[in-house]
């Protein structure tokens, strides 16, 4: 894990805001450690900046000939980072914008899959029991991006890939030109389930748990699970939940109790009884 290349997951990193770990040429541990605060700070509303300079720093790399002499490279790995401070760099965004969205299609695949797109993390430790084996970071699953990059293990993001290709898609189907994006309301995160007190601890202290809370369009609009789920998109809304039952062990919607009225809680833990859906 730490010897991954640091072209690679960096840049991925970079998508997600992480640059300055990349810049202190960080080991893995050092990232996760990083990526726990960032779970502990908030769940919502990780945006796509700073992935744009990073994306140039690779393009040019690539193709800059001088790249490919030994020495070159060594000089310029350490200040790969430092390099996208210059202007030379900023006065490019627009072109590197271009290159971001395509990169961001391109993605990396992920737990074998190639519909599932992200980052290998490795082991992911936290207090407690919390804490994620064989970790990965997803950006799409099935074509579709996702509004957050979620931790999660191999098995929930496979989970999260056929839910999506097999129910949430098809129960979209045209409907404003499609499913673009799913609308991360949590991931990994180590709490207790629904962040009672005395509770035990959740899915998602475990890796094996996302919610979700809403579904974007191709044409903008967005189906939210608080407004839809009785609204005028009730049919689709509930039908992506009913299918959800089954890729996931556990799948909790507005009908299960008051915590969940405005997401589906989706997680692949198995209990004796079998799928427990509400
Ligand atoms: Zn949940």
């Amino acid at each position: 894990m730490i010897l991954r290349a640091p072209g690679a997951d960096k840049g991925v990193g970079g998508v997600e805001g992480e640059l300055g770990i990349g810049a202190d040429g960080a080991a893995g541990d050092q990232v996760l450690q990083v990526g726990e605060q960032r779970q502990a700070g908030g769940e919502g509303g990780q945006s796509m900046e700073g992935s744009a300079d990073d994306a140039g720093a690779e393009e040019e790399r690539e193709t800059r000939p001088e790249d490919l002499g030994v020495k070159r490279e060594v000089e310029k790995k350490p200040n790969t980072l430092l390099a996208l401070l210059r202007p030379r760099q900023r006065s490019r965004n627009v072109e590197d914008n271009a290159r971001r969205v395509g990169a961001a299609k391109r993605g990396k695949m992920v737990c074998g899959v190639e519909d599932i797109q992200g980052i290998s993390i490795g082991n992911v430790s936290g207090k407690g029991a919390c804490g994620v084996q064989d970790a990965v970071r997803i950006s799409s699953v099935a074509g579709v991006s996702l509004s957050t990059h979620a931790v999660m293990d191999c098995t929930t993001a496979r989970a999260l890939n056929a839910w999506v290709a097999q129910a949430a898609r098809p129960a979209i189907g045209t409907l404003g030109g499609g499913l673009s994006e799913l609308r991360v309301a949590a991931h990994y995160v180590c709490r207790t389930r629904n962040n009672q007190r005395g509770a035990k601890l959740s899915e998602h202290g475990r890796g094996h748990a996302i919610d979700i809370s809403g579904f974007k369009l191709r044409n903008g609009q967005e189906l939210s699970v608080l407004r839809d789920w009785s609204g005028n998109h009730a049919k689709v809304m509930r039908a992506m939940h009913k299918a959800a039952c089954g890729p996931f062990g556990t799948v909790l919607g507005p009908n299960a109790d008051r915590f969940h009225r405005d997401h589906f809680h989706l997680d692949t833990a198995r209990y004796r009884a079998g799928t427990y859906c509400r």
